[in-house]
C-alpha cells in the first residue's frame, strides 16, 4: 500500500503530496487523516497522510517508508482533508499550512536535532577507545537521541563526543516530538479485597503508624484515588504511600487525566424558555433546514437583546436530539464565562470550550473530547469552526460581522466561509447572527439590488426587530463635541454625558464607558518642534505604555524608555498623546470622587483569567463604572447598566479604510446594545465631533437598513465588496528599488495574464454568437492597481508594496494571481522576495 503525504516543509516546491511506502505493520494505522513521521531528504519530517493507493506511478526503489504513527486515531477527518485541499487553492496557501490550523498547537510538530549513528567506524580503532564503543552501543540502541541526553549519560566525554561527530561516527539528524503530553497523575490503586489491608496493617511495625492510617482509610474507601488527594485528606507524605507500594500491599499508577478548564465549576442547569413569537418564527425556518439535512445558510439579523441566544441554543437541542453535533463560534472577546455558562447550563458535559486564553494542554483535552466524542456541542472562537466533527449538523457565528472571523496569518482564512463549505460538506445548516450583518452578508440575502456579482449560494434572511418582551431599545443622544468645545467645555465629558453619570452613581446603576481607541494609539510627540517617536525599524510610530513607561512598536516588538527631552531638538515639552483609557480613568476619578471603575484594555487582561475577574466583579456591582475599549462592546448581558458613554465615536471614521463607516456602525449599534436590557430603560450618549455622519446617524436611531442603504451607495460608486472583491498581494523586500521594480514587474505579468483571459473569452463570444453555443454572460472582470507603497510602508527593516487587485465572478481571479506569484517566486528565487496573498482582505494595511 502507497500513501500520499503531505509534508511539514511549507514551500513552494514541496505544496504536493509524496508518496511513501505504507510498511506492512503500520497498514492498520495508517488512514487518510493520519499524522505520520518520515523521511524527507536528510531528515525526518511531519506529514500527513492526503490519499492511500494500492499503486503508484513512482519507481517503487525510489520510495521510503513512513516511519511511525503517532496517534492512535487519525487527528483529521477524511472531511478535514479534502478542505484542507480546497483552502489552499481559495487562500492560496501551502496545503500543510491549511491542515496544521486544523489542529491544537499541542500537535504542531516540535522539531529538535538529535545524534545517530553514522558511519561505522573501523573497528580497530575503536578498541582502543572504549567509551567510544560505549557511546557508539548506548545510541545505536536509543536510535535517535538528543545530545542533552548523551551529555546526561557520559559526562566527561564531551571531546569525544564531538570528535565522533567530526568523523561522521555520529551524525546529527531531525527528531520530531510532541509538544505537550497527556498529562498523568500518581493514582493510588488498592487491591480488590480490601480485608486484607487491615490485617495487612496490624502486621505493620508499630512506627509505621502514619502508613496503617492510610491502610484503613483505603480499606474503608476502596476506591482508587489521587495521590495527592489522598496526602491532602489524611495529612501523610508522599514517602508513606510510597513505602506501602513498596511492599506489595497497594498500587501506585501514572494515570491519564483531562485537564478541564472549567473544573470544580458547577453550571446551574436552564430549561428551554417559550419562546416569542419573532423567535418562533426565526426558529421554525431553521429548524425544518436542520431536519432536511441540506446544506443551507441563514442570516439572522436580530437586534440586539432580542432573543438570539436562545434561538441559538434550541437550534442546538433539536440537532443533539438528530444525532448531530454543533459549533457555535463567538468572538474571541466575548467567550467570557457569561457566554459559556449559557451554553454549559443548558448542555452540561456536552460542551466543550476551546479559546485562545487557555492553555496549551487544556486546548488540547478540550479537543480531544471531540476526538472522543465525549461532546457534541463546541463553542469557541475562530479556529473552532475546524472542530473534527463527523456528524455535523449545525454551525453558528454569533456577531458574524466581526472581523476578528478572519485570520491575518496563513491561512487567510475566514471562518464564515469555512462554515459555508462544512455545511456543503455535512449536509448542516449554518445561522449566521447580528445586530449589524457585514454587507457581504446581508448582499448574499439577495434582498437588496444585485448588481450581478454574487456567484455564491444565496444565503436565507430571518429578521427579529424587537427585543424580548417589548422591552424598547435604549434612546442614543448624539453630543456633538465642537459645540461643547465652543461654550468652553474643554474636558473630555460633555455637559450631557457628565449629568448622565451623576445621574447613576445617584441611582446607584451602572455604566458602560467606551473609548474607541482602534488606531488611535497614545504616541509621543514634541510639542515644540512636532518630533514623533517612531520605530527604528518600521515606519510606525510608538506606542506609549504607562504601566511601563516604556515605548513600545506594535509591529516588532522594539521598545525603549521613555524620553523626557526631545531627541530632535532638546525641547522638555515632549508629551503622549491620545485618549487612552488610563487618562479617561483619571479624569473620571478627578470629576467624581470616590467612583469606582474597572479598566479592561489591552493593559489590564493580559493575565490569564483577568478578563473574567474583572466582569464577574463588575456583574457583583463591586464598580460603577466599567470602561474599555471594543472589549465592553460585545455579548456584554448586566441588568443595572442603564448608561452607556462613547467617548471619541468617531476615531474610527478617520482610518483610510473603506470599511471604516461599516466598522463605526457596528461598533455604535453594538455598545448601544449593552444599556437596558432588562427591566430598567437605558441611555446612550455618543461624542463625536463628526455628528451629520450616516453611520453615527443611523446608529443612534438603531435603523441597520438605511445604514446599509447609504453604505451600499458608496460601495458601487468606489467599486468595493460586496460589488467587487479584493485581493491584497503585498511584496517585501529590504532594498525599496529592487522592491519596486519587482513589484511592477509582477503587476505587468498578472495584466498579461488577465488580457490573455479576456481575448480567449471574447473569441469564445463571437464564437457563440455565430451560432454554435447560447451566448455566455462575460461575468469575469479583474483590474490591477498599484503598486503602491504599503500604508505601513516598512516593518522590521523591511520596504513594502502593495497592489489591490479587484475583481468579480469566482476562482478565476484568485488563480491567474496564483499563476503570476509562482512564475515570479521562480524568478525570484535567490532574492529573498517575500510576497504574501490575502483572498478578501478584511484590512488593506
Ligand atoms: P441578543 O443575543 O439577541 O442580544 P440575548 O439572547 O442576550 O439577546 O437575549 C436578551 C435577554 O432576553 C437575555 O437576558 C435572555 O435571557 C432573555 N430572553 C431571550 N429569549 C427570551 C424568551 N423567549 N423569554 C424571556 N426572556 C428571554
Ligand atoms: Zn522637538
Ligand atoms: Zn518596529
Amino acid at each position: 500500500m502507497f500513501a500520499k503525504v503531505i509534508v511539514d516543509v511549507p514551500a513552494k516546491q514541496t505544496n504536493r503530496a509524496f508518496d511513501y511506502i505504507v510498511p506492512p505493520a503500520l497498514k492498520a494505522w495508517v488512514e487518510v487523516g493520519s499524522r505520520v513521521t518520515v523521511p524527507f531528504g536528510p531528515r525526518v519530517v511531519q506529514g500527513f497522510v492526503v490519499e492511500l493507493h494500492e499503486e503508484t506511478d513512482v519507481k517503487i526503489e525510489r520510495l521510503k517508508s513512513i516511519q511511525s504513527v503517532p496517534d492512535l486515531v487519525p487527528p483529521l477527518t477524511v472531511e478535514l482533508v479534502g478542505l484542507a485541499h480546497w483552502m489552499s487553492r481559495t487562500y492560496l496557501c501551502h496545503e500543510v499550512t491549511a491542515l496544521q490550523v486544523m489542529l491544537p498547537g499541542a500537535l504542531k510538530a516540535k522539531y529538535e536535532r538529535g545524534l545517530q549513528v553514522g558511519i561505522e567506524p573501523q573497528m580497530g580503532s575503536l578498541l582502543e577507545l572504549p567509551e567510544r564503543l560505549a557511546i557508539l552501543d548506548f545510541v545505536r540502541c536509543k536510535g535517535t537521541l538528543s545530545m542533552e541526553a548523551l551529555m546526561d549519560r557520559f559526562p566527561h566525554e564531551g571531546a569525544a563526543i564531538k570528535d565522533m561527530v567530526l568523523s561522521g561516527a555520529l551524525v546529527e539528524v531531525q527528531m520530531m516530538k510532541d509538544r505537550i503530553s497527556m498529562k498523568k497523575v500518581l493514582t493510588v490503586f488498592p487491591p480488590k479485597e480490601v480485608d486484607s489491608l487491615v490485617e495487612a496493617g496490624e502486621k505493620l511495625p508499630a512506627k509505621a503508624r502514619k502508613q496503617k492510617e492510610v491502610l484503613d482509610y483505603l480499606s474503608l474507601h476502596p476506591d482508587p484515588i489521587r495521590l495527592t488527594e489522598l496526602m491532602e485528606l489524611i495529612q501523610v507524605g508522599a514517602g508513606t504511600v510510597k513505602a506501602l507500594a513498596d511492599r506489595g500491599l497497594i498500587e501506585l499508577k501514572e494515570i491519564e487525566v483531562m485537564r478541564d478548564p472549567y473544573a470544580g465549576r458547577t453550571f446551574a442547569r436552564t430549561m428551554p424558555l417559550p419562546l416569542t413569537d419573532e423567535q418562533s418564527t426565526v426558529y421554525a425556518e431553521i429548524r425544518s433546514a436542520i431536519v432536511e439535512g441540506k446544506p443551507s445558510v441563514f442570516l439572522l439579523q436580530g437586534v440586539t437583546g432580542s432573543g438570539k441566544t436562545e434561538v441559538y441554543l434550541q437550534s442546538i437541542q433539536q440537532c443533539l436530539e438528530l444525532g448531530k453535533e454543533a459549533i457555535v463560534l463567538v468572538p474571541e472577546i466575548s467567550l467570557t464565562p457569561q457566554m459559556v455558562e449559557r451554553f454549559k447550563g443548558r448542555f452540561g458535559n456536552e460542551v466543550a470550550v476551546l479559546h485562545s486564553r487557555l492553555s496549551q494542554g487544556e486546548r488540547y483535552d478540550e479537543w480531544r473530547k471531540i476526538m472522543r466524542k465525549q461532546v457534541r456541542v463546541v463553542i469557541g472562537a475562530r479556529s473552532a469552526v475546524f472542530a473534527p466533527f463527523q456528524r455535523l449538523g449545525l454551525i453558528i457565528i454569533d456577531e458574524e460581522h466581526e472581523s476578528s472571523y478572519k485570520q491575518e496569518d496563513s491561512p487567510k482564512y475566514h471562518a464564515r466561509e469555512i462554515a459555508v463549505q462544512r455545511a456543503e460538506n455535512n449536509g448542516a445548516t449554518v445561522v449566521l447572527g447580528s445586530a449589524t450583518p457585514s454587507l457581504e452578508s446581508i448582499h448574499r440575502t439577495s434582498v437588496l439590488p444585485d448588481h450581478g456579482t454574487t456567484e455564491s449560494p444565496s444565503y436565507r434572511l430571518l429578521t427579529m426587530k424587537s427585543r424580548v418582551e417589548g422591552r424598547p431599545l435604549p434612546e442614543v443622544f448624539i453630543v456633538d463635541m465642537r459645540e461643547e468645545l465652543k461654550n468652553g467645555n474643554r474636558s473630555m465629558f460633555s455637559k450631557a454625558l457628565h449629568h448622565a453619570i451623576e445621574e447613576r452613581l445617584h441611582k446607584k446603576e451602572q455604566i458602560v464607558m467606551l473609548l474607541n481607541r482602534r488606531g488611535y494609539a497614545t504616541f509621543v510627540m514634541c510639542r515644540t518642534c512636532g518630533y514623533v517617536s517612531s520605530c527604528p525599524h518600521c515606519d510606525i510610530s510608538l506606542t506609549y505604555h504607562q504601566s511601563t513607561r516604556m515605548l513600545r512598536c506594535h509591529y516588532c516588538g522594539y521598545a525603549e524608555r521613555e524620553v523626557k527631552l526631545c531627541p530632535s531638538c532638546g525641547s522638555e515639552h515632549i508629551r503622549h498623546f491620545g485618549t487612552g483609557t488610563q487618562r479617561v480613568e483619571e479624569e473620571l476619578g478627578k470629576l467624581f470622587p470616590g467612583i469606582r471603575v474597572i479598566r479592561m484594555d489591552v493593559d489590564t487582561t493580559t493575565e490569564k483569567g483577568s478578563h473574567e475577574k474583572w466582569l464577574t466583579m463588575f456583574g457583583q456591582k463591586q464598580a460603577d463604572v466599567l470602561l474599555g475599549t471594543q472589549m465592553v462592546a460585545k455579548g456584554l448581558d448586566f441588568p443595572d447598566v442603564t448608561l452607556v458613554g462613547v467617548i471619541a465615536a468617531d476615531t474610527s471614521l478617520n482610518i483610510p479604510d473603506f470599511r471604516s463607516a461599516e466598522r463605526t456602525f457596528q461598533l455604535l449599534t453594538q455598545v448601544a446594545g449593552r444599556a437596558g436590557r432588562h427591566q430598567k430603560l437605558g441611555e446612550v450618549y455618543v461624542q463625536t465631533y463628526t455628528p451629520e455622519h450616516y453611520s453615527v446617524q443611523c446608529a443612534s436611531r438603531h435603523d441597520y437598513n438605511s445604514f446599509v442603504t447609504e453604505e451600499l451607495h458608496s460601495r458601487i460608486r468606489l467599486g468595493y465588496p460586496p460589488y467587487q472583491r479584493l485581493i491584497l498581494v503585498t511584496f517585501s523586500h529590504e532594498q525599496a528599488p529592487f522592491l519596486i521594480r519587482a513589484a511592477e514587474a509582477f503587476a505587468v505579468r498578472l495584466k498579461e495574464l488577465i488580457e490573455d483571459v479576456q481575448r480567449k473569452q471574447s473569441t469564445e463570444m463571437l464564437l457563440s454568437l455565430d451560432g454554435f453555443e447560447e451566448p455566455q454572460a462575460a461575468d469575469f472582470s479583474m483590474e490591477v492597481l498599484g503598486p503602491v507603497a504599503s500604508p505601513i510602508s516598512r516593518i522590521k527593516d523591511r520596504y513594502r508594496f502593495q497592489c489591490v487587485v479587484k475583481y468579480r465572478g469566482d476562482g478565476l481571479a484568485v488563480e491567474l494571481v496564483g499563476k503570476a506569484v509562482a512564475y515570479f517566486e521562480q524568478q525570484n528565487a535567490k532574492e529573498k522576495l517575500q510576497i504574501s496573498i490575502d483572498v478578501d482582505p478584511q484590512y488593506l494595511m
